[in-house]
């Protein structure tokens, strides 16, 4: 996707040691060459995977950011803490940021939107320095609790705990350093790996590829695809278009694993409350029955008119006047378009309104027709 956002010259990757260890550890698994992999690591690693996709979807994700379901002060710690195990940083700065990427999506100000270049929306943003701290102020409702706020600032001590958890199994199953490290390797770093990507992939690839049912104002998509890897969270237009729901597949037919396990933890009494979205909620702003899709339209837009800066660019140069002009240009039908937006937001609601009006003006005359 082309990038058609410009970062500014502080986005960008800042090689620390957090950086170097999060790149170095994609290389890890390769080691298992030389130290052998058991049979149990695979194992091991599909248990990691799974287990910790649904921490990340269901607590920081549909619980921490959106809570579309309740919990109890000891389940919400545990949820909390088997996501942090993952190693995507604490509570309150995942789901705050996952906030703003909500009240933005697809913006100037959206962090990880792929139109400021589809890697930096996987991956890049995470490694820069601007964005490592927690935005508490997105997130007072779950910032009270000390033990979460804990967390937050101990982030690391979880996956170091399992990472250490994950050798001594290794070594009470194949009884040598040299197994338990293959353990490690495969069991814990590629799960880990996987489980990023997992994550990333929402970020990036569900705002590119796939479908999209409901006119959002951003570049979300459903995807199966997506959704079977990530427990249900490739149905991310669903999920745009309402964010309240603790399902995001809306269909019995949308897989949704992360939303069948909540639903069983609800059986037992383990979670409460699970909500789906109402039925006009999945009746509105449908792209088949010829809602305005706004978001793809400024999406497009933003692209031609990046394409004719580089073509123009490469043409020779564009003089400062005409650079000026073109920026100018996207400025405000970009702001055209929010109006618009707004307008056919309103028109909707009003209409409804006046049919509203007119259905119950009508109603006192019809049944005085219906008496005589
Ligand atoms: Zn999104
Ligand atoms: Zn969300």
């Amino acid at each position: 996707m082309t990038a058609t956002i410009q970062r500014a010259p502080d986005e960008k990757v800042n090689w620390r040691l957090g950086t170097v260890l999060f790149a170095g550890i994609h290389l890890l698994p390769f080691a298992a060459i030389y130290t052998g992999v058991h049979w149990s690591a695979w194992i091991i690693m599909a248990v990691l995977y799974f287990s910790r996709v649904f921490f990340l979807t269901g607590g920081y994700h549909r619980y921490f950011s959106h809570r579309t379901y309740r919990m109890g002060r000891v389940m919400q710690f545990l949820m909390a803490l088997g996501a942090t195990t993952a190693g995507q940083k604490g509570p309150l700065w995942w789901a705050a940021h996952h906030r703003h990427h909500h009240k933005y999506s697809d913006e100037y100000e959206d962090i990880h939107s792929p139109k400021r270049g589809f890697w930096w929306s996987h991956m890049g943003w995470i490694m820069c320095k601007k964005y490592e701290h927690t935005q508490t102020d997105l997130i007072p409702d779950f910032a009270k609790y000390p033990e979460l706020r804990l967390l937050d600032k101990f982030d690391m001590v979880p996956p170091l705990m399992l990472g250490i958890a994950v050798w001594l199994l290794g070594y009470l199953i194949t009884g040598t350093a040299m197994g338990a490290t293959g353990v490690l390797l495969i069991g814990f770093f590629l799960s880990t790996i996987f489980t990023w990507h997992s994550t990333f992939t929402v970020n990036s690839l569900a705002h590119v590829f796939g479908r999209r049912r409901f006119a959002t104002r951003d570049t979300s998509r459903n995807n199966l695809w997506i959704a079977l890897a990530t427990g249900g969270e490739g149905w991310h237009n669903n999920h745009h278009h309402y964010p309240g729901a603790a399902c995001q597949g809306f269909y019995w037919w949308e897989i949704d694993t992360t939303y069948y396990v909540l639903k069983l933890m609800s059986k037992v009494g383990l979670v409460s409350g699970l909500r789906r979205p109402p039925e006009h909620i999945l009746q509105k702003h449908l792209i088949k029955q010829g809602a305005a899709d706004l978001g793809m339209f400024q999406t497009h837009w933003e692209r031609a008119v990046k394409a004719l800066a580089d073509a123009q660019a490469r043409a020779g140069g564009m003089a400062a006047e005409q650079k000026q002009a073109l920026e100018e240009l996207l400025v405000s039908t970009r702001a055209k378009i929010e109006e618009l937006a707004k307008a056919s937001a309103e028109k909707a609601g009003d209409i409804a309104r006046a049919s509203a009006e007119k259905a119950a003006s009508l109603m006192p005359q019809q049944e005085a027709e219906a008496v005589s």
